[in-house]
């Protein structure tokens, strides 16, 4: 196997295009790809392979191109790797959600999160990837087909086309979906409505903890919002654009809420379920930045240095990569504790 010239970089959306015009700073993200194997148009790596089927026109879209001696994606002359890339095109569209279903396969074989390589819930390496899958407000992993399909829809609004291909939070859900089905294929088996919320919950916790692993989204977030990090609507909210062209409100589901056991004790709907557990999560978050936070400033009060408003954004700055690196372990290494049948 030929390891391709790495780091490659991708500059893909940090969440999704409503987010980027909205609040450009939280816009978009430089993936750097250090674990691909065997790159190809689609593009199609040793895990993944990008095929553009669309289910409802019937197309086979042109795939994105891999030029291995300038190390660039590209449609036509376009290059699509870089900060210059045009959005509108498929082909970057393909790329785009290739970029971050391959960066969230890497963080879930770190060795802060599993340490190893994750099989698929299927036979073969690869996971096959439809961005435009057809005309629908809906994406899904899909064991059967191998796949994960993301579709599109009209933005009410606007008639303007909402893809869910370029939706971080939607991709890096799904994507947690079929690591999941991997590691403990038999939960998806399972008839019982706490084991479905569980993978839910599982996606759901997978896309706030890739946010926050972001060096740039933190440091921002540290600057803009404060040391509060449940203050930070765009780390509690799930799938923004989503939320707002389909469900009418500002996310499709939100780490920030109530719900317990009991208030969703009558609900036949995984999701919901999921948010009791997510919420949970969120509050032991927020609560250990808290706590990095003040051991921070408590220890600066020791030495008497005043807290000047840049040493507190330091400070915040530094309790967040305390907390996503102490988190990511604490969530999700525990996988491997899981019963192998529920
Ligand atoms: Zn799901």
């Amino acid at each position: 196997m030929k390891k391709d010239a790495l780091p490659l970089k991708i500059h893909a959306y940090l969440q999704d295009p409503l987010v980027a015009r909205e609040t450009p700073m939280y816009g978009f993200q430089d993936i750097e790809i250090n674990d691909v194997y065997n790159l190809a148009d689609g593009p199609t790596s040793s895990r993944f392979a990008v095929v553009d089927y669309n289910g409802t026109t019937g197309n086979l879209l042109q795939p994105v191109k891999w030029d291995p001696k300038k190390k660039q994606f590209k449609a036509g002359n376009l290059v699509l790797n870089n900060q210059k890339a045009r959005t509108d095109s498929f082909q970057f569209h393909q790329l785009n959600v290739w970029a971050v279903a391959q960066k969230a396969l890497q963080f879930f074989e770190s060795p802060q999160v599993m340490g190893r390589k994750l099989p698929w819930g299927f036979e073969g390496n690869r996971l096959i990837i439809v961005p435009h899958a057809g005309y629908g407000q809906n994406a899904y992993y899909d064991r059967q087909s191998k796949s994960l399909q993301f579709y599109y829809y009209n933005n009410p609004e606007n008639q303007q086309p909402v893809y869910t291909c370029l939706s971080a939070d939607i991709i890096n859900h799904e994507l947690a979906h079929a690591v999941l089905d991997g590691i403990r294929p038999h939960y998806n088996e399972s008839t019982h409505i706490q084991t479905a919320a569980f993978h839910e919950f599982f996606g759901d916790l997978t896309t706030i903890l890739l946010l926050l692993r972001n060096n740039e989204f933190r440091a921002e977030i540290a600057k803009n919002v404060g040391p509060d990090l449940s203050e930070a609507a765009v780390l509690s909210n799930i799938a923004d654009e989503f939320g707002r062209t389909v469900e009418n409100k500002p996310f499709l589901r939100s780490a920030k809420n109530t719900n317990t056991m009991d208030s969703v004790a009558d609900s036949q709907e995984p999701h919901e379920v999921s948010e009791v557990l997510t919420a949970a999560m969120f509050d032991i978050l927020i609560a250990l930045s808290m706590q990095y936070i003040e051991r921070g400033v408590a220890w600066k009060e020791e030495d008497q240095v005043e807290m000047t408003s840049t040493a507190r954004h330091k400070a915040a700055k530094q309790a967040f990569w305390y907390t996503i690196d102490r988190m990511q372990r604490m969530a999700m290494q525990p996988l491997d504790f899981c019963r192998r049948w529920m």
